[in-house]
């Protein structure tokens, strides 16, 4: 196999663009499920559909096989409290992670995760995915039980949050859904949902998709659909070199799924909440460099002269020894853990920390840089497990980090792992390597918004189901996209089963087929996708960053509307790649219109969606404490009022339980 570099320099060209196109070509695909995205929420929506005895189609950007935030791994299962040796039930959890949130996030969502999330993860087991230490590799560790060899992260008495051996797990479901015969279109951009009738607000029947590298046209119909895309990594900052679509995050994130569902009249909320771009690619890549957090929690840090830097417990007590990084202190009954979708904790659920005044220590001499990860200093079964087992298996970090830091002699027994060197507020969260202090102020990333869904995670729109842990309300990470996606594909699949044909509208598709193929169709002076990426990022930046007010946005939109009409209008796709990348930038500016939209409509500042109007700068006033469901009807915005709580009243019952067992279809 030859390099790039070397594939240029025999030719002494660029070659021509390896798939035959046939932009006339029109496919049709009738399926009863359609799943669009495939990555683990969506393979996990597909498998589970199919085992129902359905026919299942799932429309991929990438390739299923290891496409999406987590097709390269992971090492920690959360939200897993129906295992057998936890301590926390799913109210519990739930209930932690609601009153954390003030409520601003779904709880119903949570406790769908809570009931079924082990479950999901007993599955993956089945499939080929490592959860348990088979190997006695780590027998009578603190983090290890024995009985079942399951393992534990972040909170070892309460034991919810299970270490997986996850390097493996995107693969896994990718043969079991073709095993069960699912239909996988990898390398496909959605251009439209079709509707009934092909109006806004009706039952969605389908969609119509580019295959960007023949540049074919698809028309999907299907009885049911699973929006599954993961989320709009690229609309604050866009520069794919230094991976700032998010190091976090995926390039093929783009919002896609919310543009899709916000064109046919589905209902989303809270889009208005962002926060600072921590996890933007200026930082570092995901766990390269020395830290104390997450796959690193209780790591000790170690300044330059090796002076072990203290940590402290969630009431800022100081914690005296090793173990009790591990455990709940006084006053808690259980840790949550992070990386779970919320973006505050309540005390009693908060992790411990690093000291937060490692900043004004390291500025007053008490700690001299560089900062080091000293993990000769944890118990063996500790060091093995973060530096080894963990970042083995954790997504992107297994090759880049594990592998490249062993080949090159790295040995954790013996040597010290170094932190970035950087102003030193970057030292106030433990996760140095995304400190906010090397991103540029303005960039943010979207943050607690998403689909509204009921308890069947079913959006307001006949046939239309989510699966998901970025855009979805109540959404979270790792397993509870798996875990979402497996009961949204439940759902989608028992409808199906009932649903009348999806009879697509011709006009709809024509419609559709034209502004797809428009950028083809340009002068070759055109703008490339590339520049209108930017633009659309640093009018969001400019506009609708962290400060805000009415005059921002509605410029902010008129900006957004002329780019559409201009430089977007004219550009140019000189192959079907580069035509997915501007179908990508019609969802892009979508999502920037419908943030924009939604801002709007809060007037008030808001804590916890880290939303601020320069024009209304109370926060949190009580008349403002309710959610304000957006969607469009005839392309016009419509909002509505809703209660944090309404997923437990009317039609509903008042217990997440009950609640659960009307719906879950056990
Ligand atoms: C480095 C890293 C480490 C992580 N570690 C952990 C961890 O240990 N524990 C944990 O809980 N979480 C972890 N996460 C987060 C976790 O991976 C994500 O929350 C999870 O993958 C989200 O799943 P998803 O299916 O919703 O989205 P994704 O996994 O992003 O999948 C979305 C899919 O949709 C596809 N798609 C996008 N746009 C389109 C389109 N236009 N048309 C068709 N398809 C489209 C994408 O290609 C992708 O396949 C980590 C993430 C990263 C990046």
């Amino acid at each position: 196999m030859s390099t790039w570099h070397e594939c240029v320099q025999r030719s002494g060209s660029l070659p021509e663009w390896p798939y035959p196109i046939d932009y006339d070509k029109e496919n049709e695909v009738v399926t009863d499920v359609m799943v669009i995205g495939g990555g683990v929420a969506g393979l996990q929506a597909a498998v589970n559909a199919a085992r129902m005895g359905v026919k299942v189609a799932v429309l991929e950007r990438g390739h299923a096989k290891r496409s999406g935030a987590g097709g390269a791994g992971v090492d920690h299962w959360h939200g897993a409290v129906t295992n057998p040796c936890s301590k926390v039930t799913p109210e519990m959890y739930t209930n932690a992670c609601y009153e954390s949130m003030r409520g601003w996030t779904g709880g119903h969502v949570r406790y769908i995760i809570t009931r079924e999330s082990w479950d999901t993860l007993l599955e993956c087991e089945k499939m080929g995915v490592q959860i348990r230490d088979v190997r006695d590799e780590f027998k009578r560790a603190e983090f290890r039980d024995d009985r079942t060899k399951l393992m534990f992260a972040y909170d070892y008495r309460s034991r919810h949050v299970i270490r997986v051996w996850g390097y493996n797990i995107k693969v896994k479901l990718y043969e079991e859904a073709k095993r069960l015969g699912v239909n996988i279109f990898n390398r496909m951009m959605p251009t439209s949902l079709l509707t009934s009738g092909g109006k806004q607000g009706r039952r969605v029947i389908g969609a119509t998709a580019v295959n960007t590298r023949t540049g074919e046209f698809y028309v999907f119909r299907s009885k049911a659909t699973v929006i599954a895309t993961g989320g709009a990594g690229r609309l604050f900052d866009f520069s794919p070199e230094v991976t700032s679509s998010s190091s976090m995050g995926n390039m093929n994130s783009s919002g896609a799924g919310e543009a899709l569902g916000w064109k046919a009249g589905a209902e989303l909320v809270c889009m208005e909440g962002s926060g600072p771009g921590r996890l933007s690619g200026y930082a570092y890549a995901p766990y390269s460099m020395a830290n104390a957090h997450n796959t690193y929690h209780g790591t000790p840090i170690v300044d330059a002269e090796g002076k072990e830097v203290p940590w402290v417990d969630a009431f800022n007590r100081p914690i005296k020894d090793q173990p009790g990084r591990f455990l709940p202190s006084e006053g808690q009954n259980f840790i949550l853990g992070e990386g779970i979708g919320i973006s505050r904790y309540l005390e009693q659920f908060r992790n411990n920390d690093l000291t937060h005044d490692l900043p004004e220590r390291i500025r007053r001499g008490e700690f001299k840089l560089p900062l080091y990860a000293d993990l000769t200093r944890l118990t063996e079964a500790e060091r093995r497990c973060i530096f080894g087992m963990m970042v083995g298996n954790e997504g992107k970090t297994r090759v880049p980090i594990y592998d490249t830091m062993t080949k090159a002699g790295f040995d954790p027994d013996k040597d010290l792992f170094q932190a970035p060197v950087t102003l030193p507020e970057g030292y106030a969260h433990s996760n140095f390597w995304s400190t906010g202090v090397n991103t540029p102020p303005t960039i943010r990333s979207l943050g607690g918004g998403g689909f509204l869904v009921d308890w069947d995670l079913k959006t307001n729109l006949e046939g239309l189901y989510i699966g998901a842990g970025g855009n979805l309300f109540g959404g979270g990470c790792h397993g509870e996209s798996h875990t979402t996606g497996r009961y949204a594909g439940r759902h989608a699949a028992a409808y199906s089963r009932s649903a009348p044909e999806p009879v697509a509208d011709a006009k709809q598709i024509k419609k559709e087929k034209e502004s797809a193929y428009h950028a083809t169709q340009q002068s070759k002076k055109g703008n490339g996708w590339k520049e209108i990426n930017a633009a659309i990022a640093r009018i969001m930046r400019d506009y609708c960053g962290q400060y805000k007010n009415e005059q921002t946005l509605n410029l902010g939109l008129r900006l957004l509307g002329e780019l559409k009409s201009t430089e977007l209008a004219s550009a140019y796709a000189s192959n079907p790649h580069e035509l997915g990348r501007l179908l990508e930038c019609h969802s892009i500016i979508t999502v920037g219109e419908l943030v924009m939209k939604a801002s709007l409509q809060r007037k008030a500042s808001n804590s916890i969606l880290n939303f601020q109007r320069l024009d209304f700068p109370a926060v949190d006033p009580p008349e403002w404490n309710k959610l304000l469901p957006i969607r469009q009807e005839d392309n016009k915005v419509k909002i509505r009022e809703l209660q944090l709580d309404f997923h437990l009243k009317a039609p509903y019952v008042s217990s997440y339980e009950e609640n659960y067992q009307k719906h879950c279809m056990k």
